[in-house]
């Protein structure tokens, strides 16, 4: 796993999003699981976007997915205190779950194509672990 430092800004975790966060820091990837439809969720909500059901529970996914689509960054929106991590790359990953998630990808991605297997990886952050993704072996 690639541990570089990585300046960001940071999730301020609310009332829903407080346990996927917390699963973060335990390593462990949360969605929520409906218990009319079955469907999963991500990103964290109170009621189901598949049903409208409220009655949620957190499973813990796989952590592996595909590339659904990709885009390396090469100019900071943020702030000249980026720049020093430009370029990266920004993925939509198919979760095994089925839920589509915005992450950043870690380590080499010269290679990366659409498709390519990833899983996630746990990357600290001023002690907030976030869910970033690199390429399967
Ligand atoms: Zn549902």
């Amino acid at each position: 796993m690639n541990q570089q430092t990585i300046r960001a800004h940071l999730p301020t975790p609310t009332v829903d999003s407080a346990p996927f966060w917390e699963g973060c820091t335990q390593g462990k990837l949360l969605l929520q699981a409906c218990d009319a439809c079955k469907g999963m969720i991500y990103f964290p909500r109170r009621a189901c976007p598949h049903c409208g059901a409220s009655s949620l529970r957190w499973a813990q996914a796989s952590g592996r997915g595909r590339v659904f689509s990709f885009s390396e960054v090469h100019v900071s929106f943020y702030g000249p205190e980026w720049n020093s991590e430009l370029p990266y790359t920004l993925a939509l990953i198919d979760l095994e779950e089925g839920p589509r998630m915005l992450s950043r990808m870690m380590g080499d991605t010269s290679e990366i194509r659409i498709g390519d297997s990833v899983q996630v990886v746990f990357v600290d952050v001023e002690n907030q672990k976030l869910p970033f993704f690199q390429l399967s072996k």
